[in-house]
Protein backbone atom coordinates (compact mmCIF):
# COMPACT_ATOMS: atom_id res chain seq x y z
CA UNK A 1 0.00 0.00 0.00
CA UNK A 2 1.37 3.49 -0.82
CA UNK A 3 1.50 6.09 2.08
CA UNK A 4 0.17 9.75 2.57
CA UNK A 5 2.82 12.85 2.13
CA UNK A 6 2.69 14.04 5.59
CA UNK A 7 2.35 17.87 5.89
CA UNK A 8 5.11 19.14 8.05
CA UNK A 9 3.34 21.54 9.85
CA UNK A 10 6.53 22.43 12.11
CA UNK A 11 8.96 22.86 8.97
CA UNK A 12 6.16 25.32 7.71
CA UNK A 13 5.19 27.21 10.58
CA UNK A 14 9.08 27.93 10.97
CA UNK A 15 9.25 29.20 7.52
CA UNK A 16 6.03 31.47 8.35
CA UNK A 17 7.64 32.74 12.07
CA UNK A 18 10.86 33.64 10.29
CA UNK A 19 8.72 35.44 7.58
CA UNK A 20 6.50 37.35 10.12
CA UNK A 21 10.06 38.31 11.92
CA UNK A 22 11.01 40.05 9.05
CA UNK A 23 8.51 42.01 8.24
CA UNK A 24 8.26 43.00 11.62
CA UNK A 25 12.02 44.00 11.54
CA UNK A 26 11.12 45.96 8.54
CA UNK A 27 8.00 47.80 10.12
CA UNK A 28 10.34 48.62 13.60
CA UNK A 29 13.40 49.94 11.21
CA UNK A 30 11.20 51.70 9.04
CA UNK A 31 8.24 53.36 10.86
CA UNK A 32 9.60 53.16 14.64
CA UNK A 33 6.68 50.39 15.11
CA UNK A 34 7.87 46.81 17.44
CA UNK A 35 4.57 45.03 17.22
CA UNK A 36 3.31 44.00 20.93
CA UNK A 37 1.47 41.07 21.98
CA UNK A 38 0.17 40.76 25.51
CA UNK A 39 -0.95 37.38 26.88
CA UNK A 40 -3.20 37.35 29.89
CA UNK A 41 -3.16 33.92 31.55
CA UNK A 42 -5.81 33.21 35.04
CA UNK A 43 -4.97 30.63 37.09
CA UNK A 44 -2.43 27.58 37.25
CA UNK A 45 -3.36 24.85 34.63
CA UNK A 46 -0.41 23.58 33.93
CA UNK A 47 -1.20 23.01 29.84
CA UNK A 48 -2.04 26.28 29.86
CA UNK A 49 0.84 27.20 31.59
CA UNK A 50 2.96 25.81 28.65
CA UNK A 51 1.12 27.22 25.75
CA UNK A 52 1.63 30.53 27.39
CA UNK A 53 5.69 30.03 28.08
CA UNK A 54 5.60 28.79 24.22
CA UNK A 55 3.95 31.85 23.07
CA UNK A 56 5.88 33.89 24.84
CA UNK A 57 8.82 32.75 23.61
CA UNK A 58 8.03 32.60 20.18
CA UNK A 59 6.66 35.95 20.14
CA UNK A 60 10.34 37.56 21.44
CA UNK A 61 12.08 35.38 19.02
CA UNK A 62 10.02 36.77 16.14
CA UNK A 63 11.09 39.83 17.12
CA UNK A 64 8.31 41.55 18.71
CA UNK A 65 7.22 42.79 22.77
CA UNK A 66 5.58 40.02 24.61
CA UNK A 67 4.15 40.88 27.97
CA UNK A 68 2.44 37.91 30.11
CA UNK A 69 0.28 39.06 32.89
CA UNK A 70 -0.07 36.14 35.34
CA UNK A 71 -2.82 35.85 37.46
CA UNK A 72 -4.08 33.86 40.25
CA UNK A 73 -7.26 32.09 40.04
CA UNK A 74 -9.11 34.28 42.97
CA UNK A 75 -9.19 36.73 39.81
CA UNK A 76 -12.42 38.24 39.95
CA UNK A 77 -14.32 39.35 36.40
CA UNK A 78 -13.89 43.37 37.23
CA UNK A 79 -9.98 42.99 37.56
CA UNK A 80 -9.69 40.85 34.73
CA UNK A 81 -11.86 43.76 32.64
CA UNK A 82 -9.72 46.30 34.68
CA UNK A 83 -6.56 44.51 32.72
CA UNK A 84 -8.05 44.18 29.53
CA UNK A 85 -9.45 47.88 29.43
CA UNK A 86 -5.82 49.40 30.19
CA UNK A 87 -4.42 46.86 27.29
CA UNK A 88 -7.20 48.32 24.86
CA UNK A 89 -5.70 51.53 25.58
CA UNK A 90 -1.88 50.78 25.60
CA UNK A 91 -0.67 51.92 22.11
CA UNK A 92 2.33 49.41 22.70
CA UNK A 93 0.09 46.52 22.47
CA UNK A 94 -1.41 45.21 19.33
CA UNK A 95 -2.36 41.75 20.27
CA UNK A 96 -4.37 40.66 23.35
CA UNK A 97 -4.69 37.16 23.69
CA UNK A 98 -7.01 35.90 26.89
CA UNK A 99 -6.17 32.25 27.81
CA UNK A 100 -9.01 30.04 28.22
CA UNK A 101 -10.11 27.53 29.97
CA UNK A 102 -10.83 30.78 32.63
CA UNK A 103 -12.02 30.02 35.95
CA UNK A 104 -15.51 29.09 36.08
CA UNK A 105 -16.66 32.40 38.40
CA UNK A 106 -15.83 34.52 34.83
CA UNK A 107 -18.12 34.90 32.15
CA UNK A 108 -15.75 34.02 29.37
CA UNK A 109 -17.85 35.52 26.47
CA UNK A 110 -18.01 38.70 28.43
CA UNK A 111 -14.49 39.05 29.02
CA UNK A 112 -14.03 38.24 25.25
CA UNK A 113 -16.10 40.55 24.44
CA UNK A 114 -14.36 43.07 26.27
CA UNK A 115 -11.30 42.80 24.12
CA UNK A 116 -11.03 45.47 21.45
CA UNK A 117 -11.83 44.00 18.02
CA UNK A 118 -8.59 45.33 16.61
CA UNK A 119 -6.15 43.78 18.97
CA UNK A 120 -8.42 40.57 19.11
CA UNK A 121 -5.79 37.94 17.55
CA UNK A 122 -7.42 35.23 18.42
CA UNK A 123 -10.31 36.13 16.41
CA UNK A 124 -12.88 35.36 18.47
CA UNK A 125 -14.83 38.50 18.65
CA UNK A 126 -18.03 38.27 17.88
CA UNK A 127 -17.43 41.63 15.55
CA UNK A 128 -14.34 39.29 14.14
CA UNK A 129 -16.95 36.22 13.47
CA UNK A 130 -18.87 38.60 11.72
CA UNK A 131 -16.81 40.18 9.49
CA UNK A 132 -15.57 36.47 8.60
CA UNK A 133 -18.87 35.47 7.68
CA UNK A 134 -19.79 38.47 5.44
CA UNK A 135 -15.96 38.52 3.71
CA UNK A 136 -14.74 42.02 5.19
CA UNK A 137 -11.33 42.19 6.80
CA UNK A 138 -10.66 41.38 10.24
CA UNK A 139 -8.89 38.45 12.69
CA UNK A 140 -9.08 35.34 12.01
CA UNK A 141 -8.77 32.75 14.30
CA UNK A 142 -5.54 31.38 14.08
CA UNK A 143 -5.80 27.79 14.03
CA UNK A 144 -8.35 27.63 10.75
CA UNK A 145 -5.96 30.18 9.48
CA UNK A 146 -3.00 28.32 9.81
CA UNK A 147 -5.09 24.91 8.35
CA UNK A 148 -6.16 27.20 5.35
CA UNK A 149 -2.58 28.45 5.18
CA UNK A 150 -1.56 24.48 4.71
CA UNK A 151 -4.14 23.58 2.30
CA UNK A 152 -3.09 26.45 -0.12
CA UNK A 153 0.56 25.70 0.20
CA UNK A 154 0.05 21.96 -0.28
CA UNK A 155 -3.25 22.18 -2.69
CA UNK A 156 -3.28 25.46 -4.37
CA UNK A 157 -6.11 26.33 -5.71
CA UNK A 158 -8.91 24.73 -3.57
CA UNK A 159 -12.05 25.68 -6.01
CA UNK A 160 -14.78 23.04 -5.81
CA UNK A 161 -13.46 21.08 -4.00
CA UNK A 162 -15.99 18.72 -1.20
CA UNK A 163 -14.55 19.91 1.79
CA UNK A 164 -16.04 18.23 5.24
CA UNK A 165 -15.77 19.47 8.70
CA UNK A 166 -16.21 17.69 11.46
CA UNK A 167 -16.93 19.93 14.32
CA UNK A 168 -18.98 23.31 14.14
CA UNK A 169 -17.04 25.12 17.16
CA UNK A 170 -16.99 28.94 17.34
CA UNK A 171 -13.24 28.61 17.53
CA UNK A 172 -12.27 26.03 14.44
CA UNK A 173 -15.40 24.22 12.89
CA UNK A 174 -17.36 27.36 12.26
CA UNK A 175 -14.78 29.35 11.39
CA UNK A 176 -12.55 27.00 9.32
CA UNK A 177 -16.19 26.51 7.16
CA UNK A 178 -16.49 30.13 6.38
CA UNK A 179 -12.73 30.37 5.04
CA UNK A 180 -13.24 27.59 2.75
CA UNK A 181 -16.21 28.80 1.27
CA UNK A 182 -14.42 31.91 1.07
CA UNK A 183 -11.88 29.49 -1.20
CA UNK A 184 -14.93 28.45 -3.54
CA UNK A 185 -15.10 24.91 -1.66
CA UNK A 186 -18.27 22.89 -1.48
CA UNK A 187 -18.31 23.04 2.56
CA UNK A 188 -20.11 20.61 4.76
CA UNK A 189 -20.40 21.16 8.49
CA UNK A 190 -20.53 17.92 10.53
CA UNK A 191 -21.16 17.04 14.29
CA UNK A 192 -22.38 14.83 17.19
CA UNK A 193 -25.75 15.01 15.17
CA UNK A 194 -25.12 14.39 11.95
CA UNK A 195 -26.20 11.04 10.04
CA UNK A 196 -24.38 8.85 8.59
CA UNK A 197 -20.59 10.36 9.62
CA UNK A 198 -18.47 7.95 7.51
CA UNK A 199 -20.40 8.20 4.68
CA UNK A 200 -20.59 11.74 4.50
CA UNK A 201 -16.57 12.00 5.41
CA UNK A 202 -15.97 9.65 2.56
CA UNK A 203 -17.25 12.08 0.08
CA UNK A 204 -14.42 14.64 1.10
CA UNK A 205 -11.48 15.68 -1.28
CA UNK A 206 -10.46 17.93 2.26
CA UNK A 207 -11.62 16.26 5.41
CA UNK A 208 -10.86 18.55 8.88
CA UNK A 209 -11.26 17.21 12.05
CA UNK A 210 -11.84 19.51 15.09
CA UNK A 211 -13.77 17.17 17.09
CA UNK A 212 -11.92 16.15 20.35
CA UNK A 213 -12.45 12.60 20.21
CA UNK A 214 -9.22 10.68 20.05
CA UNK A 215 -8.75 8.50 16.55
CA UNK A 216 -12.95 9.03 16.03
CA UNK A 217 -12.12 9.14 12.52
CA UNK A 218 -11.15 5.83 10.78
CA UNK A 219 -8.97 5.25 7.64
CA UNK A 220 -11.92 3.87 5.79
CA UNK A 221 -14.00 7.09 6.41
CA UNK A 222 -11.73 8.81 4.06
CA UNK A 223 -11.73 8.94 0.45
CA UNK A 224 -8.48 7.72 -0.94
CA UNK A 225 -6.28 10.26 -2.01
CA UNK A 226 -7.89 12.75 0.02
CA UNK A 227 -6.26 15.71 2.01
CA UNK A 228 -6.64 15.30 5.70
CA UNK A 229 -6.43 18.05 8.20
CA UNK A 230 -6.55 16.40 11.83
CA UNK A 231 -7.19 19.83 14.59
CA UNK A 232 -7.47 17.46 17.35
CA UNK A 233 -5.10 17.33 20.28
CA UNK A 234 -6.35 14.73 22.89
CA UNK A 235 -3.97 12.98 25.62
CA UNK A 236 -4.26 8.99 25.90
CA UNK A 237 -2.45 7.03 28.02
CA UNK A 238 0.74 5.98 26.72
CA UNK A 239 0.72 3.01 24.30
CA UNK A 240 3.07 0.91 26.61
CA UNK A 241 1.53 -0.56 29.24
CA UNK A 242 4.50 -0.24 31.85
CA UNK A 243 4.12 3.84 31.04
CA UNK A 244 0.62 3.96 31.39
CA UNK A 245 0.88 2.69 34.55
CA UNK A 246 3.21 5.22 35.66
CA UNK A 247 0.12 7.49 34.66
CA UNK A 248 2.93 8.47 31.24
CA UNK A 249 0.59 10.02 28.19
CA UNK A 250 1.09 10.78 24.56
CA UNK A 251 -0.79 12.65 21.79
CA UNK A 252 -3.10 11.10 19.50
CA UNK A 253 -5.49 13.36 16.98
CA UNK A 254 -9.19 12.99 16.05
CA UNK A 255 -7.86 10.68 13.32
CA UNK A 256 -6.93 6.84 13.54
CA UNK A 257 -3.27 8.60 12.03
CA UNK A 258 -2.25 4.21 11.12
CA UNK A 259 -4.84 3.96 9.13
CA UNK A 260 -5.36 7.09 7.76
CA UNK A 261 -1.89 7.18 6.26
CA UNK A 262 -2.36 4.26 4.18
CA UNK A 263 -5.60 5.66 2.32
CA UNK A 264 -4.80 9.69 2.44
CA UNK A 265 -2.86 11.35 -0.35
CA UNK A 266 -1.58 13.59 2.24
CA UNK A 267 -2.29 13.86 5.88
CA UNK A 268 -0.83 15.80 9.35
CA UNK A 269 0.65 14.46 12.04
CA UNK A 270 -0.03 14.81 15.58
CA UNK A 271 1.90 16.71 16.67
CA UNK A 272 4.27 18.37 14.77
CA UNK A 273 0.95 19.41 11.97
CA UNK A 274 -1.55 22.00 12.68
CA UNK A 275 -0.63 22.51 15.99
CA UNK A 276 2.65 24.46 15.33
CA UNK A 277 0.46 26.68 12.69
CA UNK A 278 -1.53 27.84 15.81
CA UNK A 279 1.44 30.30 17.37
CA UNK A 280 2.71 31.18 13.70
CA UNK A 281 -0.65 32.59 13.08
CA UNK A 282 -0.67 34.46 16.09
CA UNK A 283 2.03 36.20 15.54
CA UNK A 284 1.22 36.84 12.19
CA UNK A 285 -3.03 38.31 13.34
CA UNK A 286 0.05 40.79 16.35
CA UNK A 287 1.89 41.82 13.26
CA UNK A 288 -0.89 42.65 10.95
CA UNK A 289 -2.34 44.21 13.93
CA UNK A 290 -0.12 46.35 14.55
CA UNK A 291 0.18 47.51 10.73
CA UNK A 292 -3.45 48.44 10.93
CA UNK A 293 -3.11 50.45 14.06
CA UNK A 294 -0.44 52.68 12.45
CA UNK A 295 -2.55 52.80 8.82
CA UNK A 296 0.78 50.99 7.54
CA UNK A 297 -0.41 48.09 4.52
CA UNK A 298 0.98 44.89 5.89
CA UNK A 299 3.15 42.88 3.63
CA UNK A 300 1.84 39.66 2.64
P1 LIG B 1 -15.32 21.54 20.89
O1 LIG B 1 -15.46 20.54 21.97
O2 LIG B 1 -15.69 22.95 21.14
O3 LIG B 1 -16.17 21.05 19.62
C1 LIG B 1 -16.16 19.72 19.22
C2 LIG B 1 -17.11 19.53 18.05
O4 LIG B 1 -17.06 18.15 17.68
C3 LIG B 1 -18.56 19.85 18.37
O5 LIG B 1 -19.13 20.61 17.32
C4 LIG B 1 -19.22 18.49 18.52
O6 LIG B 1 -20.56 18.44 18.05
C5 LIG B 1 -18.39 17.65 17.59
N1 LIG B 1 -18.44 16.25 18.00
C6 LIG B 1 -18.22 15.74 19.24
N2 LIG B 1 -18.39 14.42 19.23
C7 LIG B 1 -18.74 14.06 17.97
C8 LIG B 1 -19.06 12.85 17.34
N3 LIG B 1 -19.05 11.69 18.02
N4 LIG B 1 -19.35 12.87 16.03
C9 LIG B 1 -19.36 14.02 15.35
N5 LIG B 1 -19.06 15.22 15.88
C10 LIG B 1 -18.76 15.23 17.19
O7 LIG B 1 -13.81 21.41 20.40
P2 LIG B 1 -12.85 22.47 19.65
O8 LIG B 1 -13.41 22.82 18.33
O9 LIG B 1 -12.45 23.53 20.59
O10 LIG B 1 -11.56 21.54 19.45
C11 LIG B 1 -11.58 20.37 18.68
C12 LIG B 1 -10.25 19.65 18.82
O11 LIG B 1 -9.20 20.48 18.32
C13 LIG B 1 -9.84 19.32 20.25
O12 LIG B 1 -9.12 18.09 20.23
C14 LIG B 1 -8.88 20.43 20.62
O13 LIG B 1 -7.94 20.03 21.59
C15 LIG B 1 -8.22 20.69 19.30
N6 LIG B 1 -7.70 22.06 19.15
C16 LIG B 1 -6.43 22.20 18.68
C17 LIG B 1 -5.89 23.45 18.50
C18 LIG B 1 -4.51 23.57 17.94
O14 LIG B 1 -4.10 22.81 17.11
N7 LIG B 1 -3.73 24.51 18.35
C19 LIG B 1 -6.63 24.67 18.83
C20 LIG B 1 -8.00 24.42 19.22
C21 LIG B 1 -8.48 23.15 19.38
P3 LIG B 1 -21.80 19.20 18.80
O15 LIG B 1 -21.63 20.64 18.43
O16 LIG B 1 -23.00 18.58 18.20
O17 LIG B 1 -21.63 18.93 20.25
Amino acid sequence: PTSAHLIDGKAFSAALVDRVAAAAARLEAEHGVKPGLAVVIVGEDPASQLYVRNKGETTVKAGMRSDTHRLPDTTTQDELLALIATLNADDGIHGILVQLPLPKAIDSAAVLDAISPDKDVDGFHVVNAGRLAVGLPGMVPCTPLGSLMMLKDQLGDLTGLNAVIVGRSNIVGKPMAQLLLGESCTVTVAHSKTRDLPGLCRTADILVAAVGRPEMIKGDWIKPGATVIDVGINRVPSADPVKAAEGKTRVVGDVAFKEAVEVAGRITPVPGGVGPMTIACLLANTYSAACRANNIQPEP
